[in-house]
């Protein structure tokens, strides 16, 4: 960590200002303010790289990739250019009657990009709008294809997941913490077990499970199919349900079932996707294409907010009619498909190619597995879960009972800000510490986010 340089009169009434300021006025996501009002803010100034520097000077790697969406760095040289040769031509023009180059290379692009069969693009802002379109295109389609089946109108969601914070996604969200106070406001879902082998909740053991929570999945599917418009998943890897990594072959059984009962397969790739598993997308570990495909984060290589929901050719025939048939989908938010974030797009998947950032991401992960191995044995370590640059460090009291450490799941916290002051930025979810370094992340950058979560869980040890 570089060393913080004095603070100039100036600088320190800056800093001073703007701390009083943040605490008079705004309100922080997932942020108990009356904890905050009380806490340092870090305020960040800029970044380079993997690296972001607060108002002193002071330098942090960007462990969690300014929240899983930094793909080749901050301040790519090609995306700043990209960005501010758009911003020559036009910011912001609407898809809505309109269209524009950047929308139409990108959709284009992501179709080519995307698993076979899916070649509609649908744009929103942020991964919750992409997931409420996918919802929204599911109970529609089934209404309107030319067999309609209108009584399908159910999705099925894993017991654990989470798909985003808008009604409809939190309507197919598990998580007691995030969302259980919402429940009297949402939509009914039905559920089914997580594959989360680490914690089964059917209390089973791989491999003589059977793989039974595809299989509960399955029988929801049976016995409810007429009613079931689509099951959502995160393929290969839930993330903020904790980095619960699924055994392999598991996507591969939802398709199957969700074909074999008629059933819509909706992939929220919003955290997997864009080579943060070593995949472009995470379904291609599994060989299966779904019915509807939600991306966002990575989509623009963290730069600007862009979501979009690819669907099928069938699904989108479902849509099309004259003015009168009302088949219309209606729905789209005002900065859909803004021109400057698709350029960010652009050029962000240009550079996978030139870059080969998805062999690097591979190489870099096997490098990743190993120097976690100088965590495995200590004590409070229970469990590392690992797709690619996606890892879930779960964190227990008693490695034979598996409690998680301490219950009130505090010690993410705890060890999450120790590392900031070895120079590692990084943010639980509850007692499992998660690391998503950007994609472009280096083998000494690895080095210093292993050795500074080392010293500080040997600390606390
Ligand atoms: N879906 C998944 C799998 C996510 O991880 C997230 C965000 O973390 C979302 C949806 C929601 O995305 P956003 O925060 O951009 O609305």
């Amino acid at each position: 960590m570089s060393q913080p340089r004095s603070l100039e009169p100036d600088l320190e009434s800056t800093k001073t200002r703007l701390e009083s300021l943040d605490k008079a006025h705004l309100w922080h996501p997932f942020t108990q303010m009356q904890g905050w009002q009380r806490s340092q803010p870090l305020i960040i100034e800029r970044a380079e790289g993997c690296y972001l520097y607060d108002l002193e000077g002071r330098r942090y790697l960007d462990g969690v990739s300014s929240l899983w969406v930094t793909t080749h760095g901050h301040r790519t040289p090609e995306l700043d250019a990209a960005i501010r040769h758009q911003l020559d031509r036009v910011a912001h023009t609407t898809l809505l009657g309109l269209t524009h180059a950047p929308a139409i290379e990108l959709a284009a692009k992501l179709v080519q990009l995307a698993p076979p069969g899916l070649t509609r693009v649908f744009y929103s802002d942020a991964g919750s709008t992409a997931v409420e379109v996918a919802l929204k295109i599911a109970f529609q389609y089934w209404r309107q294809r030319p067999d309609p089946r209108p009584r399908k109108t159910k999705f099925v969601h894993l017991r654990e997941s989470y798909h985003g914070d808008t009604v409809g996604a939190v309507s197919v969200g598990g998580i007691e913490l995030f969302h259980e106070i919402y429940r009297p406001l949402l939509f009914e879902a039905l559920t089914a077990p997580e594959p989360h082998c680490y914690r089964c909740p059917l209390k089973l053991e791989r491999p003589t499970c059977g793989m039974a929570c595809a299989e509960e999945l399955g029988r929801v599917l049976a016995d409810q199919a007429d009613d079931i418009a689509a099951v959502i998943i995160e393929p290969i890897m839930m993330g903020a349900a904790g980095m619960l990594a699924q055994p392999e072959g598991y996507v591969r059984r939802v398709r199957e079932l969700c074909t074999q009962h008629d059933v819509l397969l909706i992939c929220d790739e919003v955290a997997t996707g864009f080579g943060r598993t070593g995949w472009m997308f995470a379904c291609e570990a599994e060989g299966i294409a779904p019915d509807l495909l939600c991306i966002a984060k990575g989509l623009t290589g963290g730069y600007l907010p862009l979501a979009a929901t690819l669907a099928t050719e069938t699904i989108y025939a479902a849509f099309l009619g004259e003015a009168g048939d009302f088949k219309t989908f209606f729905h789209g938010h005002t900065y859909t498909g803004n021109p400057l974030a698709c350029a960010a797009a652009l050029a962000n998947l240009a550079l996978f190619e030139q870059n080969n950032t998805l062999q690097h991401v591979r190489a870099i992960a096997n490098y990743l597995a190993e120097q976690m191995d100088r965590l495995r044995p200590l004590r409070l370590v229970g469990d590392i879960r690992q797709r690619g640059l996606m890892v879930g460090i779960e964190l227990v009291a008693d490695r034979a009972t598996r409690t998680p450490f301490p219950p009130e799941q505090l010690v993410g916290y705890h060890v999450t800000n120790r590392c900031r002051d070895y120079g590692v930025l990084l943010r639980p979810l509850g007692n499992v510490i998660v690391l998503m370094p950007p994609l472009a992340v280096s083998t000494a950058q690895i080095d210093e986010l292993i050795d500074a979560l080392q010293t500080v869980l040997t600390e606390i040890e």
